[in-house]
């Protein structure tokens, strides 16, 4: 049995076998040399990346929060 790749453009739905074509095309939806949207997608993924570092940093200090600190109501006011 053979498998076969197809590479779909996140514009515009267009299908491709060719990673490298896929690649030109999309950059051209954005005006941009393969380079320049291949550094985009970079950039992107390491924002992506970053973002999920992030919520998860968020989510261990709640927890550590609910777990250490006892909050008591304030009656001074
Ligand atoms: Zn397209």
């Amino acid at each position: 049995m053979k498998e076969e790749t197809i590479y779909i453009c996140e514009t515009c739905g267009k299908r491709m076998k060719n990673q490298y074509d896929m690649k030109l095309h999309e950059a051209a939806h954005f005006d941009n040399t393969p380079e320049q949207y291949h550094k985009r997608m970079e950039l992107q993924n390491e924002v992506g990346q970053a973002a999920i570092a992030y919520s998860s940093a968020v989510k261990r200090l709640a927890d550590f929060e609910k777990d250490n600190i006892n909050f008591t109501e304030d009656d001074d006011e």
